[in-house]
């Protein structure tokens, strides 16, 4: 990390690793380093959990009626005296002045807690009780005996702790530095910039949210640092959208009546009217030579691969060569079988580079592919980062499913610019797609095709479960197909899911299900064992399929109407959502039972989530409510430095903000050449660097 640049590289700068500063060392160190602090910079970013604001600090025998203040101890005494109405607790505090009274009214429950001999700090206001100076009802901290507190460590920013490091010791090593370090980070915006902003100074802020004095001071510098991280990412987005608009060029895609009718008549359907919108907007994107930039979402089945069919013919209807990616082998297989469905009897010449394809016959294939032989490939994303050369790339559809990458979107650039169409079955509310996506056109898909049958969600109770069995049964026997699936407990390694998934696989087929065939899928399993188990389920052989999540998304067998997912408490909503897509998707009515035990109030409002409602986008809203971001959504998870200070969610308004200010300072100095905005261009460079691929403006 750097965000700040120093001038000065003899002394102490923002590079310098931690175990330089005085009173850290080897060993605090790697204290630092088990929290992600490496170096002074690092420890400037440390930023405190809360506040707490304490009084001027006084000596018991200069304390004034009247006087807010906060005293630090021994504990002299203690007495507790219950016949009075209200029963009183009272200690005598001792500092090297004098001594003063502390007495807590209802005070029994302090019995124990503060005793004889013991450091207290108190603060309250200063009254006067029978000639002597005496707190009442103070608030109060009891101290570590034998440590000399200094006053000024015990107030104000309270840090994230770990048993080695204690909030206090962090705040003295920060405080320590702080001084000399502020005076080397850099102004990034002008005068005017700030005022109009309402933002405090960089080194201010720094200094202030570190040692701020009271609440106010707090505001100011965490509004002014949330604005920098939102404002970097935005500027980092605005200016990578910016070259990519400029200077990228993609052969221009015509499209015709001719060509549209063409490609249309390889569907057995008419398309639907989001599929309609989409493929316009698609085909007004690729008419033109800037690469098509384009985020395309939708609930799985909603109909995303047809469009995506489309725009790969339109590529090849151009004389260019596209490419279909997916994240796994079995995603890709998938796809393989539809573009083979749709394109049978048709002189468009496609592949599946698999994984399993190995030596000559892999040679053969990425020759093809080279020699422009090959007009659409099918793969896994690991195609586009590995040996395949394509003669003329036109287009690049990337099925993210429910992972997004930037950096994988990024690499596909290098070499070729390509049209770019990204799917998701992950609905991204608008906050976080602008956040995440901020260079990227969004389209969606709300409706799926017609003629699906409902899907009906049920949360099943434990003493519901052989009910539900026998309710599984009647429809195994009346010819239709169940998945079970397993999560992964949080935390815990794959291993066992597995085994779970293992267990019950036997459970089912030996009790539970024994006049049926029951698969198992998961993720220790080979490429080639699991596609022959998805193979199996698909053409019937097997009714039921146990699969640890590896099943993901996008397996699409109709037949299947059953979806079973045990300790479903365990899932998060998108996650739950993701896998009820897999049944619904023929014509009969589908069902999807939650089996959960758990009935914790975040578990029940999720479970409830799921039986209420179908619609992907409200489900991303309530999950968002739920839980925040999370990880699904974080903002590395999109090539992104972390954020570590603001919240897409909460901060929304400061993101607003930060994405207007980008926009506005790329259209009137779209590389930063400017000489104000030097400093700025120095920060960009040192945090986004090599991920959002700025390297090259500087
Ligand atoms: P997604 O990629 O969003 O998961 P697909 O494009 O794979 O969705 O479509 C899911 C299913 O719906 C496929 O079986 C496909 O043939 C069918 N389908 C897609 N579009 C239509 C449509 N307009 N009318 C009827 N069926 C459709
Ligand atoms: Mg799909």
């Amino acid at each position: 990390m750097s965000a700040y640049e120093t001038s000065t590289p003899k002394q102490l700068t923002v590079q310098t690793p931690v175990q330089y500063i005085k009173g850290v060392g080897p060993a605090r160190a790697e204290h630092f380093a088990a929290l992600g602090v490496m170096t002074v910079g690092d420890l400037l970013e440390y930023f405190p959990r809360d506040y707490q604001w304490l009084p001027p600090p006084e000596k018991a025998n200069r304390m004034r009626e009247g006087q807010d203040i906060s005293i630090v101890g021994l504990v002299e005494s203690v007495d507790y005296q219950s016949y009075r109405r209200p029963p009183i607790f009272e200690a005598i505090l001792a500092d090297e002045t004098g001594y003063c009274r502390v007495v807590w009214f209802n005070g029994g429950y302090l019995r124990g807690q503060i005793v004889a001999g013991q450091p207290l700090l108190a603060w309250g206001r200063a009254k006067r009780y029978k000639h002597q100076m005496q707190l009442t009802n103070p608030k109060f901290r009891v101290l570590p005996e034998g440590v000399t507190p200094d006053m000024e460590s015990l107030g104000g920013a309270i840090y994230p702790a770990t048993a080695e490091l204690s909030s206090g010791h962090i705040k003295h090593v920060i405080n320590q530095v702080l001084p000399e370090v502020s005076k080397l980070i850099e102004e990034t915006y002008d005068d005017d910039f700030r005022k109009a902003n309402n933002l405090i100074p960089r080194a201010k802020a720094f200094e202030w949210v570190h040692a701020a004095t009271n609440d106010d001071e707090v505001a100011g510098a965490r509004r002014r640092l949330k604005f920098d991280e939102l404002f970097l990412m935005q500027l980092g987005l605005a200016m990578r959208r910016y070259r990519m608009q400029n200077f990228a060029s993609a052969p221009p895609m015509k499209h015709s009546d001719e060509i549209d009718s063409r490609i249309r008549r390889r569907f057995p359907f008419l398309l639907t009217e989001d599929q309609e919108n989409v493929i316009k907007e698609i085909v007004t994107d690729m008419a033109g030579s800037r690469p098509m930039n384009r985020l395309l979402q939708g609930d799985v089945g909603s109909g995303k691969t047809v469009v995506a069919i489309y725009a790969a013919l339109l590529a090849v209807a151009n004389k260019c060569q596209a490419a279909i990616m997916a994240p796994t082998e079995i995603l890709a297989g998938q796809h393989f079988q539809s573009i083979e469905r749709y394109l049978e009897g048709s002189k468009v010449r496609y592949a599946l580079l698999a994984g399993g394809i190995t030596g000559k016959k892999r040679e053969k294939l990425l020759l093809d592919i080279e020699e422009g032989n090959i007009d659409i490939v099918v793969g896994t994303h690991a195609v586009l980062q590995h040996d395949v050369r394509f003669q003329r790339l036109g287009l690049v559809v990337i099925d993210e499913q429910h992972k997004f990458g930037v950096h994988q979107r990024a690499q596909v650039r290098k070499d070729a610019c390509p049209h770019c169409l990204v799917m998701t079955a992950t609905p991204i509310p608008r906050t976080l797609a602008m956040t995440a996506f901020g260079d990227l056109d969004c389209s969606v898909i709300k409706h799926s095709p017609p003629g699906r049958g409902e899907v009906v969600t049920r949360w099943v109770k434990p003493h519901d479960r052989n009910k539900a069995y026998d309710f599984i049964r009647a429809r195994l026997k009346a010819g239709k197909q169940a998945y079970f699936v397993y999560p992964r407990v949080l935390g815990a390694e794959e291993a066992s899911d597995v085994k779970a998934a293992i267990e019950e696989h036997r459970v089912l087929s030996d009790k539970v299900f024994v006049e049926f065939r029951v698969g198992l899928v998961h993720g220790q399993m080979s490429g080639e064992e699991k596609q022959k188990v998805m193979d199996a389920f698909r053409a019937g052989d097997t009714q039921v399929l146990v699969a640890t999540v590896v099943i993901e998304v996008g397996v699409d067998v109709p037949n299947a109407t059953i979806m079973v997912i045990e300790d479903a408490d365990h899932f998060g909503l998108a996650q739950l959502h993701q896998l009820r897509g897999r049944i619904g998707r023929g014509q009969s009515k589908s069902y999807c039972l939650l089996f959960a035990e758990n009935e914790t109030l975040e578990a029940k409002e999720r479970l409830d989530v799921m039986t209420r409602t179908n619609d992907g986008f409200e489900i991303a809203e309530q999950d968002l409510r739920l839980r925040g971001p999370g990880e699904m959504f974080s903002t590395r998870q999109h090539g992104l430095p972390d954020l570590k200070i603001a919240d897409i969610i909460e901060d929304n308004d400061l993101l607003l903000l930060a994405r207007r200010c980008a926009v506005e300072l790329v259209t009137e100095d779209p590389m930063l050449t400017r000489a104000g905005h030097q400093n700025l261009r120095k920060v960009l460079l040192a945090r986004f660097g090599q991920s959002l691929q700025l390297s090259d403006i500087g």
